[in-house]
């Protein structure tokens, strides 16, 4: 049984009176310990899905599997335990930490909500993960504006693993900070990961970032899955399209560094029949413009969403 099983998960919203699926047709895993990459250019619906696998956001359609669990249309008393066993870090760290509390009871809300009754013991998880993050216990009465960005963004990672998650969602976790720090807060989850045997959906526009931390890697377009493959796969046999001019726009391997080469084209809308990206697809061909690819397993694993593949 996979930690995280998603089947056909829609998720939906409003846009000047129109619905449209933001989330459209999704399925894939995430197994114990294993981190998944999750990247697409912006507006294609990666925090939507990350939201709605922690149940912020409501689906329309589809199960979300938590070790088994169909969570997807549970109720929020219902939600409680998975709440403790799956989190997530923002992108930005300013906005998702409340300015008016302290770091530490930023970390020990948590803690009392999920039964940790024993003040000592409280004290005693939080020292360990501010040790964890590189915090010394004297600056944990401090406020969040009296840290810098990647301060920041250590404080959200530590919130998110002190009440020892099994799945850790990241959204773009390093893309607001300064590219010097992005490494260093790279370098902090892949310990992180190394130490708690955590497993990582892990969302970034940016391939560079994925491809250092990631496992297996999901492409997505327009609210849908285009490609899925081990990472080493996806770079030596890029198949989709989409994937190419993906990897084409990608200058080095350092993580944290800028696309430089943007895909042209316009990026389409969601819904109808036919292939999203045929619009900007160099290869496109009439059948593009009237079925819709399926994701289609490939001998050595990978899956891809392509007539042509
Ligand atoms: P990504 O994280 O990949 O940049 P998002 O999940 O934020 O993409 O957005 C996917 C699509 O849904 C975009 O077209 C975006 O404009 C739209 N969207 C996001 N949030 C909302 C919302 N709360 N209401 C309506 N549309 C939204
Ligand atoms: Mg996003």
């Amino acid at each position: 049984m996979s930690l995280l099983e998603v089947k056909n998960l829609r998720t939906a919203y409003h846009s000047k009176g129109k619905a449209f699926y933001a989330v459209d047709d999704v399925s894939f895993e995430v197994g114990e310990h294993e981190t998944v990459g999750l990247v697409g250019e912006s507006g294609c619906g990666k925090s939507t899905l990350g939201k709605t696998i922690m149940r912020l956001v409501d689906p329309a359609e589809g199960q979300i599997l938590l070790k088994g669990q169909d969570i997807a249309r549970a109720p929020e008393t219902r939600l409680r335990p998975m709440r403790k066993s799956v989190q997530m870090v923002f992108q930005d760290p300013f906005a998702s930490l409340n300015p008016r509390l302290t770091i530490w009871s930023m970390l020990e809300t948590p803690l009392k909500v999920h039964g940790v009754k024993d003040p000592a013991e409280r004290k005693r998880v939080i020292s360990e993960i501010a040790e964890t993050i590189g915090f010394s216990p004297s600056v944990l009465n401090r406020y969040p504006h009296e840290f810098s960005g990647g301060q920041r963004q250590r404080i959200g990672i530590a919130r998110a693993l002190i009440l020892h998650p099994d799945l850790v969602v990241c959204d773009e976790p390093v893309s607001a900070l300064d590219l010097s720090i992005q490494a260093q807060i790279l370098n902090l989850l892949v310990d992180l990961k190394r130490e708690f045997g955590l497993a990582f959906l892990f969302i970034s526009h940016d391939l560079s970032v994925v491809r250092y931390f990631s496992d297996r890697v999901l492409v997505m377009y327009l609210g849908k899955i285009v490609e899925a493959a081990e990472q080493k796969t996806l770079w030596q046999t890029p198949r989709h399209p989409y994937t190419r001019a993906l990897l084409a726009s990608v200058p080095s391997t350092d993580p944290g560094k800028k696309i430089t080469q943007k895909i042209s084209g316009e990026i389409g809308k969601p819904g109808g029949p036919g292939c999203a990206f045929r619009s900007r697809c160099p290869l496109a061909v009439e059948r593009c413009a009237t079925d819709t690819p399926a994701l289609r397993k490939m001998p050595d694993g990978a899956s891809v969403a392509c007539h042509l593949a």
